[in-house]
């Protein structure tokens, strides 16, 4: 079933890449292998990444078995592969230009996609929008790519409202776990009311996913395989929310790294202030507290 909140019309095409047949039924149009709304650039190492700061492409972890050199890969670049869906619909979304029409992306197989790993690509970073749509593209895509470089390092992670199906996850999840690579949830809230509030959709998966996940991150705690963020965003990400997910974390696994993100105005939400420095600062505390080892402020720049 669509856990999205759109209401197509019937022989309209959604974001997802879900169309509504003139039946009025939904059919899977994109996200297969052989076509998905996508497109890709390379990101030279160490990047922007949200797991930068603790995963084999920006630190000492995971070398030599991830990674080609101790500390920062400089040389090697990051295949970032964004995908034009999503099935949240987030008042603050960063991306929301990729709901307009007009910059509607071309389709590419799977195949086109795992071509453009080169000698130099030592990791896959799957966002967009969201992978979660068209997953059957990115895991096919990643599946290729690692076995035309079977026995090198290509780590494959994810970026993620964390919101797909436990089937497709245990897939992209091993293929992390395998690689050295990590899966990225992107916890947006911990309170379900506010959760819908500001993506529309209710929290309930992602937060079982994550509880799922975090048993896995036991096994493989360097390079960390688990990695969360949260977007703070002012009113709504507030101290208690923030108390909840960090208990929330750390009683899953203290060691999962967090990154804590500085907001700034987008889409339908430009009438906040920018995060202040005086309530993210408190809120890093307030993850110590909670007994998380490995809590960052990403994004400072973006602090008032
Ligand atoms: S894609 Fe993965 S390995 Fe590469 S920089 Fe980002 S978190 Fe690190
Ligand atoms: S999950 Fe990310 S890409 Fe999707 S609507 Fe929310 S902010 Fe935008």
């Amino acid at each position: 079933m669509c856990v999205n909140t759109c209401s197509l019309k019937d022989g309209e095409t959604g974001y997802c890449g879900v169309r509504k047949n003139v039946r009025g039924e939904l059919v899977e149009l994109a996200g297969s292998p052989e076509k998905a709304f996508v497109e890709w650039y390379y990101d030279y190492l160490p990047t922007n990444c949200v797991g930068d700061w603790v995963c084999p492409g920006g630190s000492d972890s995971g070398y030599p078995k991830y990674s080609h050199c101790k500390g920062p890969e400089r040389g090697y670049k990051n295949l970032a592969v964004f995908y034009s869906a999503c099935s949240f619909d987030c008042l603050f979304c960063q991306n929301w230009h990729f709901r307009h029409p007009q910059n509607r992306q071309a389709a590419h197989s799977a195949q086109e996609l795992a071509d453009a790993v080169d000698e130099g690509t030592s990791c896959i970073c799957h966002f967009g929008g969201d992978p979660t749509p068209q997953i059957q593209h990115a895991l096919k895509a990643s599946e290729l790519a690692r076995e035309r470089r079977r026995g090198e390092i290509l780590r494959i992670c994810w970026e993620t409202n964390g919101s797909m199906h436990p089937r497709w996850l245990d897939r992209a999840a091993q293929l992390s776990f395998e690689s050295g690579g990590c899966v990225k949830f992107d916890l947006k809230a911990h309170d379900e009311n506010v959760h819908i509030a500001l993506t529309g959709v209710t929290n309930r998966r992602t937060l079982e996913n994550f509880r799922h996940l975090a048993a896995l991150s036991l096994k493989r705690p360097e390079p960390p395989f688990l990695i969360a963020s949260t977007l703070l965003v002012p009113g709504y990400l507030d101290e208690i929310e923030i108390s909840a997910l960090s208990r929330f974390i750390a009683e899953l696994n203290p060691a999962i790294p967090y990154t804590l993100l500085g907001y700034y105005p987008h889409f339908y939400m430009t009438d906040l202030p920018r995060t202040s420095w005086k309530h993210a600062q408190r809120c890093v505390d307030i993850c110590r507290e909670a007994g998380l080892l490995r809590v960052k402020l990403g994004n400072p720049h973006l602090f008032s």
